[in-house]
């Protein structure tokens, strides 16, 4: 095979300065929301009827949207940020005062925990809707679209899958009854950006059989592919949408050892395109995290993550290689990129093992998509395991009049019941899932010019892919966050 050529990378990113910003901070202040009607502040979200709605006289108010921001993907150029994604002031106070308008009493509001808190004296809501330096207030939220009891559901159906190797105080004491809705601060990106790649991609010709001596001088069967090899160049232009991105530390750490935390990621994409302007109102009865996280931490692993979607949406147009593409030049270039941070809605479950591990199970309140991770009985599974491995050590006992078949049993027996130990832990436990985001963020791509040349033929090859095919590749999810 083709010696492995090392992949230039190139982003090139227009200059710093031309960032563009959007106010998303207008029409909007702390205080009251009233109702126009009849002048009650408890105004909340309805999920039948997807809107806020009056609680004392019904009265419904349509969700409502931010302005300014570029819809026509292609037009972007340079840097768009709104105010919601403006850096944090670590010294912002999260304790925030305000005037009750019902009867002049101060509420105290502690934006860490919520935005928006009951008063005392008058039981008016007062919220904080206003852009505040220190997170808490993001420019769109995407409003719960699952009832409680429809999450309960998904939680339990996803533990009843996962109940023989659970562990037995988790099974005595799981309940959905305390179940949270949360609302996770995320980004959203917008992006236009554009390619030019060139390397080398392979065609299976032919598949057949050949039979060869093995190191016994035995015959043997052995499959083989020649593959033609082509010069592949493609130059394209491509627009992503809403590529969406935790924006808390603790969320994107999703390799934690003492909490589960990829389960939650696993659980997008949500239907972002429905995402209405922040309102406190729609946090009333759910908990809500604070952003706690800059542009400048994340844009390294954005701008790669953008570049993993441009080169997984080229395969689209790459499918005639199916031994793989291996592209030795990736020049990649994001002309325009927009910033947007919102609230996504999440059913949480949350349970401590004994280990004092956390574990937990999501679901998405939009999608209903469900994963989590079930603490396990591991004697239990230990002792099967090795019962697994036991039964094959007798069979093998059984043979013991055959040249080497004890020897071969044992080593069945080994793998099977290692593997069977994996395929449990990783159905309990799901530290692979996460969200493929190089797949299922939205894009719209187009090639703008093609080359495939075909350059020779490697016959008989034994795999039926080129050794150094990259071509479905990411790097994103492996950039850690800047500090
Ligand atoms: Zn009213
Ligand atoms: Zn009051």
């Amino acid at each position: 095979m083709e010696e492995n050529k090392e992949v230039q990378e190139e982003i090139k990113e227009e200059p710093k300065e031309e960032v563009k910003v959007v106010n998303t901070d207008t029409n909007i202040k702390n205080g009251e929301n009233r109702c126009p009607e009849c002048g009650a502040s408890d105004v909340t979200y309805n999920i039948k009827k997807k809107k806020l709605v009056c609680n004392y006289c019904a009265t419904e108010f349509d969700p409502e949207n931010i302005e300014g921001l570029e819809k026509d993907l292609k037009n972007l150029e340079g840097e768009t940020r709104t105010t919601g994604v403006k850096d944090i002031d670590k010294d912002a106070n999260d304790v925030i005062t305000l005037k009750c308008g019902g009867c002049g009493a101060e509420v105290v509001i502690n934006t860490r925990e919520a935005t928006n808190a009951r008063c005392h004296w008058c039981r008016s809501i007062l919220s904080i809707n206003s852009q505040i330096e220190n997170g808490a207030v993001p420019d769109l939220v995407l409003p719960f679209g699952l009832e409680k009891k429809n999450a309960q559901e998904k939680i339990e159906n996803f533990v009843s899958k996962r109940q023989f190797f659970a562990h037995p105080t988790f099974k005595k004491e799981f309940t959905t009854e305390n179940i949270m809705g949360v609302y996770f601060p995320y980004l959203l990106v917008d992006a236009n950006c554009s390619g030019k790649f060139a390397g080398e991609g392979g065609h299976v010709a032919r598949e057949y059989t050949i039979t060869k001596r093995n190191s016994k001088g035995e015959e043997e069967k052995e499959t083989v592919y020649d593959i033609d090899l082509y010069d592949v160049e493609r130059d394209f232009d491509i627009t992503i949408d809403d590529l969406t991105v935790e924006s808390s530390k603790d969320k994107l750490d999703k390799n934690n050892k003492n909490k589960t935390t990829n389960v939650i990621n696993a659980i997008m994409p949500f239907d972002t395109e429905n995402c209405v302007k922040y309102k406190a109102n729609y946090l009333v009865g759910y908990s809500s995290e604070k952003r706690d996280i800059n542009i400048s931490n994340i844009e390294e692993k954005v701008d790669k993550e953008l570049q993993d979607v441009g080169r997984h949406a080229l395969n689209a147009d790459l499918k005639f290689y199916d031994s793989g593409v291996e592209w030795n030049k990736e020049d990649f270039k994001i002309k325009g990129k927009q910033w947007v941070s919102a609230y996504l809605p999440v059913w949480l479950y949350s349970y401590q093992d004994p280990n004092k591990i956390l574990h937990y199970v999501a679901v998405n309140a939009r999608t209903g998509e469900t994963m989590g991770s079930v603490p396990m009985n591991k004697k239990r599974l230990w002792t099967i395991t090795i019962l697994i491995f036991i039964l094959f050590l007798i069979i093998a006992l059984f043979a013991h009049d055959k040249d080497e078949a004890p020897i071969v049993i044992t080593i069945v027996g080994l793998v099977v019941s290692l593997v069977f130990y994996g395929l449990k832990v990783s159905k309990y436990r799901n530290k692979g899932a996460r969200h493929t985001y190089e797949l299922e963020t939205k894009h719209e791509l187009k090639v703008t010019r093609r080359v495939d040349n075909h350059t020779h033929t490697k016959r008989e090859c034994s795999s039926r892919y080129i050794a150094g095919a990259n071509n479905k590749m990411i790097t994103g999810e492996y950039t850690n966050i800047k500090e």
